[in-house]
């Protein structure tokens, strides 16, 4: 009998064809089975959404396009999958086939069936090889002790039914709370196949229990992984822990995600590409860090890992409560969700104390040792000119004297951010953008951070031929320059000269350097470490015990709202490298060098006090109407001229006027981004404020249909693209 299915293949993000089109098939399809169907000249991959035995309406049989192939190595992916796909589509507004086929790994858009088959069984026979599941006890002999605070929280957490906020200090020990939360579910017995009782035939055996583990960036992590690996593969096979993330090769994704489809593995440590692994068994989502900003996208489908998290494992939770003859055992029939931080943000904040999501804290830091004591350095009192005051680098001499390591954190790349000539008006703008080519001295050129435009740097002024032109402010290079010099005369306790060295961007460019160079910080080689955000995040040196943030004054007054949350979580996740040695902690320093010591952000942060510090950004995002409290929507446009972005983002702005969920949102007016033009695009961007989440949802939903008209709009002419941005995370 032949069937109708209907099919979502990739289509591009704006194009009118975004639901599901209509093939023909000899036989009746699975939903989620992955199917290669021809799509113009092309044949290409696609899920199959729906499959009706009739012919929809107003298809003509006689012309409908046969399904080419069905991938039958593969189990279909799950309704719950499909279920997620199709909320991101709708919630981040984009098309259902350009988020389905992007949540799959690349390479299975070029496999036909044999090829596919080959590499199952290829994976069957290393397994094989390996040695897989000979089902012992996971590798608790590694695991510690746990303290009070962490057995505490491990029995809330089993018998918490709402998502799970971990706000637990730097140090606390929140990686082995995922790891025994992980364990917990590995070890839920998956209940026994249904035997049909008219037929006695065995149904299809539930796959086994699985864990997601997200994580900001996983190379800087290499830790997490090593822990999870140590900790799970002895009992459940080498298989048992795969990673996702976009630094693997397409092979690579391909097999981890063959390995979590299947269902082998039974955790994924993953990047917030990892929310759309297809996994059938999935009991616990971990995000880790969840304040992160990286689990926002800001292309393609502009979503939030996070959010997408907490629906997920709603969905999971309501499939397995649904489920007949599931397992008594408490905590076996849902899929929990726990997000993790000392700095959450402050949207997860406000659902915690709304009651939406249940808070578990951890204050106290494993070993009992003390989070360090803030140091501000008041800059008008150090000498002019000074870029580093003259009593933090005497206490850091100190250190290096005891062996102990320093952290100097300096959020800008590269030499200075501009240089300019002093004779003219020169400076080193981009050509192609509105900003500056940063100055890095090691290979003496001018690099634009926005497009990449590279030059030598010039001899003298190209505009005046002075040949005097010098850098302006300053970034990692020079400090690590200035106090490779400022520190020459302090000495380890062998006697050397301090060791200074950097790690950011683009000291971690090739693969294989961020490895070394963590490794050099463990194995204490190192004495000073300069660097981005990129050391501050989530790192478990041992030595450190002190950390200086010598230049962050700019993001006490940006125009961004976000700007002191972020800033507050920058150098909380920064003080917290230093210190966790337990006896190290005691005489452990955050210092942070400013003009404005009586900032109230400090005040708090001298505290350690993250609920004061939430509690009045809270307020002030209330009066104002900001979230959490209001809700968020951009609409971007790139043009070739900044007018052309302006008219497109008005055009869309007047085409809503009729629209019948107008009156529910405020349209701003459409305005230059902050970095106008990039690579010579012009970009703007219009905001869309609603009261409610619902209300934003509805106006979008009807939005949609004008701004693919307005595109064709004669003002719109010359616009290269626009996105709608769902709860933006920079406004
Ligand atoms: P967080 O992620 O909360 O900052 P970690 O999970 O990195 O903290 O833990 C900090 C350190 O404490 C790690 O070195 C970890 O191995 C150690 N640790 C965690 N729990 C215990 C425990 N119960 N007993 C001893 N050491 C522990
Ligand atoms: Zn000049
Ligand atoms: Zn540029």
């Amino acid at each position: 009998m032949d069937c109708w299915p209907s099919i979502v293949v990739a289509t591009p993000a704006h194009s009118a064809v975004g639901g599901p089109l209509s093939y023909r098939s000899e036989r009746l399809l699975a939903v989620g089975s992955l199917v290669r169907v021809p799509l113009g000249s092309r044949e290409v991959l696609g899920v199959v959404w729906d499959c009706p035995t009739v012919p929809p309406a107003g298809l003509d049989p006689a012309k409908a396009k046969w399904v080419a192939a069905v991938l039958d190595g593969l189990p279909p992916l799950n309704t719950r999958w499909l279920q997620l796909v199709r909320f991101a589509a709708q919630y981040y507004q984009r098309s259902l086939g350009e988020v389905a086929l992007a949540a799959l790994p690349p390479q299975l858009r070029e496999l036909d069936n044999t090829q596919l088959a080959r590499r199952l069984k290829r994976r069957a026979k290393a397994l094989a090889a390996s040695g897989v599941a000979a089902a012992g006890d996971p590798a608790t002999a590694l695991a510690h002790t746990l303290s009070d605070e962490q057995s505490e929280t491990l029995q809330a957490l089993a018998a918490a039914t709402a998502p799970v906020l971990l706000f637990g200090a730097t140090g606390s020990g929140k990686t082995e709370i995922y790891l025994r939360a992980t364990q917990q579910v590995l070890e839920i017995a998956a209940p026994a196949a249904q035997v049909d009782a008219e037929t006695g035939e065995i149904g299809q055996a539930p796959p086994a229990t699985q864990v997601l583990v997200m994580v900001p960036e996983i190379n800087l992590t290499p830790q997490l992984e090593a822990r999870f690996r140590e900790r799970f593969e002895p009992a459940f096979g080498a298989d048992a822990v795969v990673c996702l993330h976009s630094g693997m090769t397409p092979a690579q994704r391909l097999a981890s995600w063959l390995a979590a489809h299947t269902g082998q593995a039974r955790i994924v440590l993953g990047t917030r590409m990892a929310i759309f692994a297809s996994l059938p068994g999935l009991r616990l989502i971990v995000v880790d860090e969840e304040h992160d900003p990286s689990y926002k996208s800001q292309e393609g489908a502009r979503y939030s890992a996070r959010d997408l998290a907490v629906y997920r494992a709603q969905l999971e939770s309501k499939a397995l409560a649904a489920l007949p003859g599931h397992p008594a055992e408490p905590g076996a029939a849902r899929c929990q969700v726990l997000l993790g931080s000392a700095t959450p943000s402050l949207e997860s904040w406000h659902a915690a104390e709304q009651g939406r999501y249940q808070r578990l804290a951890m204050p106290s830091r494993i070993g009992g040792g003390a989070l360090p004591r803030l140091r501000l350095v008041d800059m008008h009192h150090q000498p002019k000119g000074a870029v580093l005051a003259p009593p933090l680098l005497a206490a850091m001499a100190e250190r290096i004297a005891r062996s102990e390591q320093c952290l100097v954190l300096l959020n800008r790349r590269g030499y200075a951010p501009v240089l300019a000539c002093h004779a003219c008006d020169w400076k080193s703008s981009c050509p192609h953008c509105s900003a500056y080519r940063v100055f890095h001295k090691l290979d003496r050129t001018l690099r634009c951070h926005h497009c990449g435009f590279t030059e030598r740097v010039p001899r003298a002024c190209p505009d005046c031929g002075n040949v005097d032109i010098a850098p302006v402010g300053r970034g990692t290079e020079q400090i690590e320059e200035q106090l490779t010099a400022l520190l020459a005369d302090a000495r380890r306790p062998d006697g050397g000269p301090p060791r200074v060295a950097r790690m950011d961007a683009d000291s971690t460019r090739l693969k294989g350097s961020l490895e070394v160079q963590l490794a050099t910080m463990h194995s204490g080689e190192v004495d000073v470490l300069v660097g981005t955000q990129m050391i501050a995040k989530g790192h478990d040196f041992r030595r450190i015990t002190l950390v200086a943030s010598v230049n962050a004054d700019a993001a006490l007054f940006a125009s961004d709202y976000r700007a002191p949350e972020r800033l507050f979580a920058l150098l909380m996740q920064a003080a917290g490298r230093a210190g966790r040695a337990a006896e190290h902690s005691a005489g452990s320093e955050m210092w942070v060098q400013t003009w404005y010591p009586q900032h109230p952000l400090f005040t708090q942060l001298q505290r350690h006090d993250f609920p004061a510090f939430a509690a009045e950004q809270l307020v002030e995002r209330e009066d104002a109407g900001m979230p959490p409290f209001g809700h968020q929507a951009l609409l971007r446009a790139d043009a070739r001229t900044q007018d052309a972005a302006r008219a497109f983002l008005n055009a869309a702005a007047q085409a809503a006027a009729e629209l019948p969920h107008r009156a529910d949102v405020t349209l701003y007016p459409a305005v230059p981004l902050t970095i106008q033009r990039v690579a010579n695009v012009e970009r703007a961007q219009m905001l869309v404020e609603a009261e409610s989440r619902g209300a934003l949802q509805r106006f979008l939903a009807a939005w949609q249909p004008v701004l693919h008209a307005t595109r064709s709009h004669p003002d719109a002419r010359g616009l290269l693209r626009w996105a709608v941005d769902v709860d933006p995370l920079a406004i």
